[in-house]
């Protein structure tokens, strides 16, 4: 029985985070009453022109940089032209053949992949190659009810980046992968907020399956309608499997579309696809072509240190763990948090451990995220020094986060009014040592005839007399150099 290989290329459609629509003035926020957001140009009247968003122009090179692509000198619009109640010009603005992005690549990183394939990666470093990024208006957004549809025309004439990849991708969890890292970039360069859920990235599939050995693609099939990135996976899996099944049947597997229901796990025939359509594209004359070297510099100074090039840093710059770098590093917000708690901490390790043990979860259960975060980054630094510096115990620090989180208050000021500081005063505590030993002089006299393990004891007595706030280290130093 052959071998068969997948082939999976990822067309990705990202709303951009602008404020007014792509060629018109309307705002472009989501959420509001249906077909308030609307003018003659979105709505398609005869005669209405459209001037372009120059921010959605910046941003989707912006995006291009990041990606590594190459920027053209010149891009242009074109018309795409077909016929659907959700787009009543007839037609869609998209760039065909002069795109503003050519080439890049989406880098694959270990902790991209789902936790559960994170060892054994087939492909390690591998990056996904793009064929292009271009910029287009989105369309009209349709509901379908019982007896009658819906449309809004909120969404229509939005700005819509569509990132194209080679089919580069060979797996489930490589589909998954590429989708975690691309959402971690245009977050981070601010062009996006790439939630699945909310419809800002949208994702179809192409997948096909060919037989080992043999050099040309199988039939591509096209999966829509996936709502996270963990859908794609399941999806792209499911139909993986699919068409080997159906190959070794030996059936012909026809060229169409197929859509991804999640709740019973299985990808369903939606339409063939007789031909490539003729969507007839030509240039749209009431838009210049754009000279990108105009706004470059400008959106080359706006280029953020990339989640990759953070990760590798905080591990040289601060020692923390190659998992724990991804981690900080996953949302541009956290590593700004870490890189400022972390500078000038002695110990950075010990930083990036309250953050990931203690400060994630606690934000998970109070469902609030790193940037509204009621403790500050400087805050938590002088929570960490306070227990390196063994003026607190960390059970006693576990306390004061609890505190910090539920107060906002600050570390020193909590550990202040509970009376925390911990006694590394050592005439303090020798003087207690004193007293324990008098009061106990079995214990002393049971250490000195050679039971070491009585010392506990009376060191327990001493933390006990001192409320615990007696330096353990320092009580045991002590107890060993009065009992010599
Ligand atoms: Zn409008
Ligand atoms: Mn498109």
């Amino acid at each position: 029985m052959p071998r068969y290989i997948p082939t999976i290329g990822l067309e990705v459609h990202v709303q951009l985070k602008t404020r007014s629509k792509m060629f018109c003035g309307c705002p472009a926020e989501y959420g509001a009453a249906p077909n308030t957001h609307t003018c003659p140009v979105c709505l398609g009247y005869p005669g209405a022109l459209p001037v372009m968003n120059g921010e959605a122009l910046k941003m989707t090179a912006l995006a291009g940089l990041m990606l590594g692509c190459d920027i053209a000198p010149k891009c242009k619009f074109d018309r795409k032209n077909y016929f659907y109640p959700d787009m009543p010009k007839n037609y869609q603005i998209t760039q065909f053949d002069l795109p503003i992005c050519i080439g890049g690549g989406v880098p694959l990183h270990e902790f991209a992949y789902p936790k559960d394939a994170q060892k054994g990666i087939a492909h390690p470093g591998k990056v996904v190659k793009l064929t292009r990024i271009h910029l287009e208006e989105d369309v009209a957004k349709s509901t379908h009810f019982d007896t009658n549809s819906g449309i809004d025309f909120n969404r229509a004439g939005t700005p819509l980046m569509e990132i194209v990849s080679e089919p580069d991708i060979e797996s489930p969890e490589e589909a998954f992968a590429y989708l975690t890292s691309l959402q971690q970039i245009l977050i981070y360069g601010g062009v996006s907020d790439a939630d699945m859920e909310k419809g800002q990235l949208r994702c179809d599939c192409n997948v096909s399956v060919r037989p080992e050995g043999q050099k040309e693609l199988g039939v591509k099939i096209e999966i829509k309608n996936m709502n996270s990135i963990s859908a794609v996976r399941r999806a792209v899996a499911y139909e993986i499997k699919r068409q080997i099944v159906a190959c070794e049947r030996g059936e012909t597997l026809v060229q169409s579309t197929r859509g991804w229901d999640d709740a019973i796990g299985q990808t369903r025939h939606q339409r063939t696809k007789e031909s490539t359509h003729d969507y007839r594209y030509f240039p749209d004359p009431d838009l210049l072509p754009v000279d990108t070297t105009v706004f470059m510099p400008e959106v080359r100074a706006k280029r953020p240190e990339l989640p990759g090039e953070k990760r590798d840093r905080f591990v040289a710059e601060f020692g923390v763990t190659n998992y724990d770098a991804s981690v900080l590093a996953s949302e541009r917000a956290l590593a700004e948090f870490f890189d400022t708690a972390a500078k000038g901490a002695r110990k950075p390790k010990s930083v990036a451990n309250w953050i990931i043990n203690d400060l994630l979860s606690a934000l998970t259960a109070a469902e609030k995220t790193i940037s509204d975060c009621p403790i500050s980054a400087h805050s938590l630094d002088e929570l960490v020094s306070l227990i390196d510096d063994g003026k607190i115990s960390s059970k006693q620090g576990k306390e004061v986060f609890a505190e910090m989180f539920g107060t906002g208050k600050s570390a020193a000021q909590i550990v202040k009014e509970r009376g925390l500081e911990q006694v590394s005063d050592t005439g303090a505590i020798e003087a207690l040592c004193k007293q324990v030993m008098d009061a106990n002089p079995k214990a002393v006299a049971e250490y000195k005839a050679g039971k070491l393990g009585s010392i506990n004891f009376l060191k327990g007595q001493v933390l006990k007399n001192s409320q615990g706030r007696a330096n353990p280290q320092v009580v045991n130093d002590l107890l060993a150099k009065l009992l010599a």
